[in-house]
């Protein structure tokens, strides 16, 4: 019988990077989906491969959905962990930037789950999505990227209710500051000083613990857990600390 194999999107480099690693070294094959073709050519993990495609595009998601499977021959796990950040006000968020969040945090999960539908059918198989705790607090300058991931929340547990007569799972992430590309990108030192005052553990998380809550869902250690939002965020939510 082959290896389980697993579907992590946006796993070019940081959080889904160390979510790939980390599923390779437990003895799944991973399927590495980056819309970045320069940057997956870099990698060579054993016993995965990489597939350039842009997750918030339809046609592309479909023919990396055909190449994994003729790659694999099954799919056990899907990661969506692709995602762009943009902080900025409310009144200074234009309609592009609004969409274009939305159509690669929010379209790109529901256009990848649905696609993979009747694969992990087969293999009653298990969805992450990596959301985050800008979508279980509201605070300023996160319009768009709380909205989508507060709505990446939602879909998740909308696909463990009717997903769940199939066997397939669906669970979330939310992750607390990690300090990878993105989050170099968007948190000021005003809003790094705010997180370490915010987080009873006083420190941003490393990629590897966010990848091992994910792990966790994706294997059969959690085969009774659906529709959940679990926070790897160093307290932040229990402490319920207000940010700029
Ligand atoms: P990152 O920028 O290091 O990695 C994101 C990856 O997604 C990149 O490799 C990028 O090329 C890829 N990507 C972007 N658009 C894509 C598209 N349209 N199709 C396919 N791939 C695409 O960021 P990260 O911090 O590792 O983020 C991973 C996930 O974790 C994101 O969903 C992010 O919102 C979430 N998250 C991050 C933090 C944090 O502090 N870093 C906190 C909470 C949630």
């Amino acid at each position: 019988m082959t290896a389980k194999t697993a579907i992590v999107t946006g796993a070019a480099r940081g959080i889904g990077l160390a979510t790939a690693r980390l599923l390779q070294s437990q003895g799944w094959r991973v399927a590495i989906v980056d819309i970045d073709a320069a940057e997956l050519q870099t990698l060579d993990i054993p016993d995965c491969a990489t597939f350039a495609c842009d997750v918030s595009d339809p046609d592309q998601v479909a023919r990396m959905v055909q190449d994994v499977m003729q790659w694999s021959g099954r799919i056990d796990a899907l990661v969506n962990n692709a995602g762009v950040a943009d902080f900025r006000p409310l009144a200074e968020t234009d309609l592009a930037t609004w969409r274009r969040i939305m159509s690669v945090n929010l379209d790109g999960v529901f256009l990848v789950s649905q696609a993979l539908i009747p694969h992990l059918r087969q293999t009653r198989g298990a969805i992450v999505n990596i959301a985050s705790i800008s979508g279980l607090r509201a605070s300023t300058l996160r319009v768009a990227y709380g909205t989508s991931k507060a709505a990446v929340i939602h879909l998740t547990r909308q696909q463990a209710v009717e997903l769940g007569e199939w066997g397939i799972r669906a669970n979330c992430v939310a992750p607390g500051p990690v300090d990878t590309k993105l989050a170099l990108a968007v948190h000021t030192p005003a809003i790094r000083a705010a997180y370490h005052d915010a987080l009873p553990l006083n420190r941003y998380g490393c990629e590897t613990e966010i990848a091992e809550a994910i792990a966790f869902l994706c294997s059969d250690r959690a085969s009774y857990v659906t529709g959940q939002v679990l926070a790897a965020d160093g307290g932040f939510e229990a402490a319920g600390v207000g940010l700029p």
